[in-house]
């Protein structure tokens, strides 16, 4: 093993078990598989997500719902962003459920439905303050009606109305929360009046599951919490909330050599040995994940011991200077895991690095395994 991404798939199934123990109400657990499951793996992570009873899952774009149908994944489908021009035909034939932003894209998707030869399946989304897709609350009432039209025509059916947080983290009487909530269930009363019975109505990520019940609706769609990280790190860390992080980045020692004092360390020598020192150099670079930002400061644990990144994060590559440490070529380093053998979290890392969580698990690049570990099918 050079480097690898271990992936608890038992840990997913656990947490969105635990995510559906949260949904207020009865309602169902939409989880969110986009960007290859956060990292961990489209595929599995589905699959382990579905084994945790989540009914539904939720993408960003078209491939990565065929990828799951290709896969043989039959639960129902949400993918939300398309660009004009895109063919929407396979999607309807797979029987995804296309979320609607305009009028637009409520025309192609009806053209797609005609070509397809069966109503394409549509989620409305209303911006109710995110200002990022959906339709703004005064485009909203027009949007209805014409996908009233074209549901009575037989194109389409419209199966869910939903929307998506800005602040959700901020906690549930954020100001934003609450008015984003006003603004949805007004939009669901002018959906039912332009005479749209949406099967699914949905608004919950993450924060929201943990910390809104009153907006988990007919669904919750919780993509990080699902993954085992809190999306709330200042309300309370993972275990609170019964989850428990998937994601173990781990390396080995490629290399390991004694150095004199004063020695400088990798690209621009911003690290310089204090001591005679040992060096392990360690194969994870940018390409794989670790951000150049982590540059001096990024956590990682060698034979028991937090280390911090000497130096320059390389494409490649990067140094530990362990100091008088005995450590060797071939040991075992973590970058990031759950933290019960003391290894650092990707908590540990976006604290580090002034991001967030979702960004760490998310940027581990295509030249690091993902080796799937719990069981599961
Ligand atoms: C990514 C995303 C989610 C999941 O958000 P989390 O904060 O990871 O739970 C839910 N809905 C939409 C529209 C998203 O883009």
């Amino acid at each position: 093993m050079r480097s690898e991404a271990r992936i608890d798939l038992g840990a997913i199934r656990d947490n969105v078990r635990a995510l559906a123990g949260h949904a207020a109400g009865g309602a169902g657990v939409m989880v969110v598989v986009k960007a290859d499951g956060y990292g961990h793996g489209l595929v599995p992570s589905a699959r382990a997500a579905v084994a945790g009873g989540a009914a539904w899952l939720g993408v960003a774009f078209l491939e990565e719902a065929l990828a799951l149908r290709a896969a043989g994944v039959d639960v129902p489908v949400l993918a939300w962003l398309t660009t004009p021009g895109e063919d929407l035909v396979p999607a309807v034939a797979a029987d995804v459920d296309l979320g609607i932003y305009d009028a637009s894209e409520l025309r192609t998707a009806a053209a797609a439905a005609r070509t397809a030869g069966r109503p394409a399946r549509l989620q409305l989304k209303v911006d109710t303050g995110l200002s990022r897709g959906g339709a703004t609350p005064d485009a909203w009432p027009d949007l209805c009606a014409a996908a009233a039209a074209a549901e009575a025509g037989g194109d389409v059916q419209v199966t869910g109305v939903w929307s998506h947080f800005a602040f959700a983290d901020g906690g549930r009487d954020h100001p934003t929360t609450r008015r984003q909530a006003a603004v949805f269930a007004e939009a669901l009363e002018v959906a039912e009046r332009a005479g749209l019975r949406p099967q699914v109505r949905h608004l919950a990520n993450s924060a929201a599951t943990l910390t809104a019940p009153e907006t988990h609706y007919d669904l919750v769609r919780p993509g990080l919490a699902a993954y085992g990280l809190s999306p709330v790190p200042q309300l309370g860390g993972p275990e609170q909330f019964g989850l428990r992080p998937a994601m173990t980045l781990a390396s080995t020692v490629a290399l390991v050599k004694q150095v004199p004092a004063g020695t400088g360390v990798s690209y621009m020598h911003r690290h310089v040995t204090t001591a005679a020192s040992t060096l392990a150099l360690v194969p994870l670079g940018y390409a794989d994940g670790v951000p150049r930002s982590a540059t001096g400061i990024g956590p990682v644990q060698l034979r028991g011991r937090r280390r911090t990144i000497a130096g320059t994060v390389c494409m490649d590559q990067f140094v530990l200077d362990v100091g008088s440490d005995v450590v060797a070529a071939g040991d075992e380093v973590l970058l990031f895991g759950p933290g019960d053998q003391g290894e650092p979290t990707a908590q540990d890392w976006a604290d580090a690095l002034g991001t967030i969580n979702y960004e760490i698990v998310t940027r581990i690049g295509a030249r690091v395994p993902r080796v799937l570990l719990g069981g599961m099918p």
